[in-house]
């Protein structure tokens, strides 16, 4: 449907978009996750046709968006981080407008912005003035302008930004129900709206691509890793060799706690419970573990490790990842670098973030 061959944007000596590539698939929403100002809205406006790319290409149903513009952008309905909103105008006088821009038949037109209406459940407010609507209903409009014309492609840029708790739920169900008929790519900087939403989940961060998954692989990897962590009193050097010498484990790290203790986590693959081992290892050297809790690896962890830096230096020390040494981490794991250096896929075929059974990123 949308394959983007490597792709880069830079705005004067700011690289935005550094060389990402990627396919979309029919029948599938997408994610497009990654913090503020990673390059998503940029790769959005590129893929639309809003915004030319420095360097790249973007197929859309195999039409070049700059070769053959309106063949592409006819297959695509865009809301922007801005929704492009005439505040003097009604929603159905908007529409309406829209609909004839997109060069809509003009004897389907006034049936088919009923139905849009209907389906973004506007037709309460459609002939109130766009500027005294609420921010839900305004974005309503926004989504409603985007899907005129039945395009197969929608992409929702930040959608939910802005909007209170109730509206954010009904944009979410508005978005799961457009889905059932169109392919949607939906950005955000908000994990569990991805998590909520959508099936895959493309991770960018600094304008690469951190991560390419489905839903279904992270979450495997949410209910499988796990993270202990620990506070052992005792020399430094002696808990590091301990911790060194575990079977089973994915990653690891070892720094300063309070009350003089050591602060260790050590992460652990899928279905594996080492406490038992720990326990008995930490007994033997004579070092005392003051506490030891175990946690699911979240989400979160996975989407900070992969889009920060240093992200995971500040942690609360009692319930996440500490900095790891890469080194030890298996392929497809690790610090973001290593996954942002990752050749872009030329294929679609997500792999889990963790490397686990069904192999590692390469
Ligand atoms: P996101 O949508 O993920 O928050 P953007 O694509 O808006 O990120 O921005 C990516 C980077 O490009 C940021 O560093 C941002 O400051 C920069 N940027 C975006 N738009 C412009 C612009 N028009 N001129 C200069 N820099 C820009
Ligand atoms: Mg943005």
């Amino acid at each position: 449907m949308i394959k983007v061959n490597h792709l880069s944007k830079t705005y004067g000596s700011n690289l935005a978009v550094d060389d990402i590539s990627f396919h979309i698939e029919k029948g599938h929403i997408y994610g497009f996750l990654g913090p503020n100002g990673a390059g998503k809205s940029t790769t959005m406006n590129i893929i639309t046709g809003c915004l030319a790319a420095t360097s790249g290409e973007v197929l859309i149903n195999g039409y070049d968006i700059y070769k053959e513009p309106v063949r592409a952008k006819s297959c695509i309905g865009y809301l922007p981080e801005i929704p492009p909103l005439y505040a003097d105008m009604t929603p159905y006088e908007y529409l309406r407008f829209v609909g004839e821009a997109k060069g809509i038949d003009p004897f389907r037109l006034t049936q088919h912005v009923e139905d849009v209406m209907n389906m973004t459940h506007i037709e309460n407010v459609r002939d109130r003035l766009i500027r005294n609507l609420s921010k839900g209903y305004k974005q309503r409009v926004g989504i409603a302008q985007a899907i005129l014309g039945d395009p197969e492609i929608i992409i929702l840029d930040e959608p939910t930004v802005g909007l209170d708790p109730l509206q954010i739920i009904e944009i979410r169900e508005l978005i799961k129900e457009l889905g059932q008929e169109h392919t949607v790519i939906l950005s955000s900087h908000i994990l569990s709206e991805i998590s909520a939403v959508c099936d895959r989940i493309i991770i960018i961060s600094h304008g690469k691509i951190a991560a390419r998954d489905t839903i279904e692989n992270l979450t495997a990897s949410k209910e499988g890793g796990r993270i202990l962590s620990l506070d052992i009193r005792g020399d430094m050097q002696k808990i590091c060799s301990v911790i060194e010498s575990l079977k089973d484990t994915v990653s690891t790290s070892v720094t300063h706690g309070l009350s003089g203790c050591i602060h260790a986590t050590v992460e652990t693959a899928s279905g594996v419970d080492i406490r038992e081992d720990v326990f008995r290892l930490f007994a033997k050297h004579d070092l005392p573990i003051i506490q030891m809790n175990s946690n699911d690896v979240s989400l979160e962890d996975v989407f900070l490790r992969l889009t920060s830096d240093n992200a995971v230096s500040s942690y609360d020390s009692t319930s996440r990842v500490a900095p790891q040494d890469s080194a030890d981490a298996p392929s497809g794991e690790g610090d973001s670098d290593t996954v942002r250096n990752e050749a872009p896929a030329d294929d679609d075929d997500y792999k889990p973030l963790f490397g686990g059974k069904d192999g590692g990123d390469e």
